[in-house]
């Protein structure tokens, strides 16, 4: 790390052009890092270009400098113009190519100089020339300010960046509930209200400004379409396209679902299933030993970290349902032990 700190801040120390990338479907974490960085780098002259693969939700467009987000899918050209002239590329809150979806070849093919900067198990080390990597972070935000505070560049901490690193920590430990939530998380938290994040603030634009249809679809999905397996200590809530249409679906209604699933009473993993453009996508979550980035993927062609993973399934929500029916009875003895 202290290697990795001097070549960064050896690489920053003049004015680049910086293009920051995240995951597809870009959650809390992803924008609040990207954004976070975003705000340090351009203080120091840098010219810098936030690049999306796709939209995310509308409850993270209110963070500083969200403007100023390219979104990939569908201004691929003038993405691919911007990323091809960069000098600095950062990778945020991934760690496989994969994750950027079509943007990859863009980023491959650049000749730029490579920063990673991620908390994500396995990281493939040939896609960057510089690898901050740290599995036991709770988030990619609270390593974006560890990093900084290793180059000696709290002094550049302003609102805006406090308040973006505030939203990556937050939504990544759960409203620091997760176990990934430290002592010196909370250091750092006291060190973002201090310059100026308004926590209060943050959370009610985050979590409570939903619309009556994203709770409406909450209310269905527990009502309508929990399966329970309790004997297995598991859970199912799954959502087809069609109903997500009739609760006139907008991204990032959907997120959180899969935690009240979680959140029953003796169950220890439960799964998110929902048919979103054109793909039947996977949430996975468990409490305690039962590793889901195992099952995300064996069998859904993804990952993420132990108690929180996601992938992707190649068949219908019906056919995924059935599997994961086959996957619960498999591993049961790891689940009821
Ligand atoms: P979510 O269920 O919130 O979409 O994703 C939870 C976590 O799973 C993410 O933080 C990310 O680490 C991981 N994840 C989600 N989708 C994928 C995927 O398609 N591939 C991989 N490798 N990881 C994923
Ligand atoms: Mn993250």
């Amino acid at each position: 790390m202290i290697k990795a700190t001097e070549d960064l801040k050896n690489l920053i120390s003049t004015p680049k052009k910086v293009v920051i990338t995240t995951h597809r479907g870009p959650d809390g974490d992803a924008m609040g890092s990207s954004l976070g960085l975003y705000h340090l780098l351009i203080q120091l002259g840098h010219q810098v270009t936030v690049i999306t693969p796709n939209d995310y939700a509308k409850f993270l467009h209110w963070m500083p400098a969200n403007n100023n987000v390219l979104v990939y899918e569908g201004n691929e050209a003038k993405a691919d113009v911007i990323t091809a002239a960069a000098d600095l590329i950062f990778l945020l809150d991934f760690s496989h190519i994969s994750r950027i979806a079509t943007y990859a070849d863009s980023i491959t093919m650049s000749s730029a100089t490579k920063i990673m900067i991620d908390h994500h198990q396995d990281p493939d080390t040939k896609i960057a020339d510089l690898i901050f990597s740290d599995t036991t972070a709770c988030s990619t935000s609270q390593l974006v300010y560890e990093i900084i505070d290793a180059m000696e560049m709290t002094g550049l901490m302003n609102k805006e960046i406090a308040e973006c690193l505030y939203v990556g920590i937050m939504t990544d430990t759960g409203s620091f509930k997760f176990a990934s939530t430290t002592a010196k998380t909370h250091h750092i938290i006291a060190e973002l209200i201090s310059n100026g994040a308004e926590n209060a603030k943050i959370h009610d634009l985050i979590y409570d400004n939903s619309s009556a249809n994203r709770i409406k679809l909450l209310g269905y999905c527990l009502n309508e379409k929990l399966r329970l397996y309790t004997e297995h200590k598991a859970a199912i809530i799954s959502l087809t396209a069609q109903e997500l249409k009739q609760f006139n679906f907008k991204k990032g209604d959907t997120e959180g679902i899969v935690n009240f699933a979680l959140g029953i009473e003796g169950i220890v993993f439960a799964v998110f299933v929902a048919e979103k453009d054109g793909m039947v996508k996977l949430s996975l979550r468990s409490k305690g030993d039962f590793k889901v980035n195992i099952i995300a993927n064996k069998y859904f062609n993804g990952g993420g970290h132990m108690n929180a993973s996601g992938g992707v399934s190649e068949t219908t929500v019906d056919q995924t349902i059935i599997k994961l029916e086959e996957i619960i009875k498999e591993y049961k003895s790891e689940l009821i032990n």
